[in-house]
């Protein structure tokens, strides 16, 4: 018999924590009900989305629809790029480092130390050589180190993993300067990939818009699609140049497909939330919450700031950084704490109210006043 009473004590927790829910980067506001049909199939978008396989039971039109969006919004070249929806922002960097690695064997992937762990996880299972490089004081990569690391190891080939938002404070990474680094070293073998997970969808609005799209010289994109975008299971989009994912495309006989993604089976609901809210909303409605986040990140900044807590943000971020706070607060609005920092992320869901709430709290605790560093 069915534990009912399980299922409800589950679904009541749920429902809790999702109430103060500021410190990651989830958008929660979304309602797929019109998409519940969807539950009662199968769906499975085996293969490669572009090449239909003899599984029938798939959303492959919608998923080369919410691709094709990304490829344009990251300014793909027409024709020469490819993409799929994975199953997040990680698996979106494993397959670009995948992608790299068969083009270069011999390159060496340098990372910042804000990057990701996802990044330094991916490198082991590709084994991978690699070097990580100092970040600056906002996260961002110090390019004087990668410079001088790049100098010394001039013979391999380059491949550079840019922060396009890094998980704590948002920072990016700029395509420009590490473009003109690779110049002055004279490296002609690189690859570039941006891990894009929260920002690139943010940063692609941004005027002036910072450089890391496709037309910027990025290689792969990679971002999540349960972050921004909002999504009830975890996902993610990638989108590469096409003749990268050529060189690794293996006809597989027994689906019809073609093997270019890292798992063979792969989630067919995914590409239906992302389209719904893609089609929804459109690039305009995108811009609009991406505006909204700005709005309640200003705020945020503001109000601390005349509370006197020492917060900063990075440029277009919608993080915004603040000191470590007591266990009470960290474990009522599910803050990520790092050993100097903490932060809340306006993402669409979040309130000016949860903003004034948390502020509060903060204000109780007497814990206004932390040495920066
Ligand atoms: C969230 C995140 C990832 C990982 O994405 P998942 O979708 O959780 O797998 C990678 N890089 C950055 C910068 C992220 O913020």
């Amino acid at each position: 018999m069915l534990d009912k009473a399980r299922l409800d004590r589950m679904i009541t927790r749920m429902r809790d924590n999702t109430e103060n829910f500021l410190g990651y980067p989830v958008s929660k506001d979304f309602d797929y009900a019109e998409l519940a049909e969807l539950l009662n199939y199968p769906l499975n978008n085996l293969g490669d989305p572009f090449v239909d396989s003899t599984y029938g039971v798939h959303s492959n039109e919608m998923e080369r629809d919410v691709v094709t969006f990304f490829a344009d919004l990251f300014r793909a070249k027409k024709d020469s790029w490819w993409g799929y929806v994975t199953n997040g922002g990680s698996e979106g960097n494993l397959y670009s480092l995948y992608l790299a690695r068969e083009k270069y064997p011999k390159g060496i992937v340098y990372y910042s130390d804000s990057t990701h762990y996802s990044v330094r996880k991916n490198i082991h299972v590709l084994d991978v050589e690699s070097i990580a490089i100092k970040s600056q004081h906002n996260g961002e990569i110090d390019y004087d180190d990668l410079h001088q690391t790049i100098s010394t190891h001039r013979n391999s080939p380059v491949i550079i993993v840019a922060n396009v938002g890094t998980t704590m404070s948002e920072a990016v990474d700029d395509l420009k300067q590490i473009k003109a680094i690779l110049k002055d070293l004279a490296i002609q073998h690189y690859y570039i990939h941006c891990d894009a997970a929260l920002s690139g969808i943010i940063n692609a609005f941004a005027k002036p818009k910072p450089c890391f799209d496709m037309s910027d010289g990025a290689d792969s994109i990679t971002i999540s699609g349960h972050k921004f975008i909002g999504s009830p299971i975890p996902c993610g989009v990638t989108i590469v140049n096409k003749a990268n994912r050529d060189r690794i495309a293996l006809a597989i006989s027994y689906t019809g497909s073609l093997d270019t993604t890292i798992t063979g089976s792969r989630n067919g609901h995914s590409p239906a939330f992302l389209w719904y809210t893609i089609n929804k909303m459109g690039k305009e409605g995108l811009q609009k919450r991406v505006e909204g986040c700005w709005d309640t990140a200003s705020y945020a900044m503001d109000e601390m700031q005349k509370h006197g807590i020492q917060c900063w943000k990075n440029k277009n971020a919608i993080t915004v950084v603040f000191p470590p706070q007591p266990e009470e607060i960290t474990q009522k609005w599910q803050l990520a704490t790092e050993e100097s920092m903490t932060h809340v992320i306006c993402m669409p869901n979040v309130t000016k109210e949860q903003i004034d709430a948390l502020i509060l709290d903060i204000a109780d605790h007497g814990n206004k006043y932390f040495p920066v560093d």
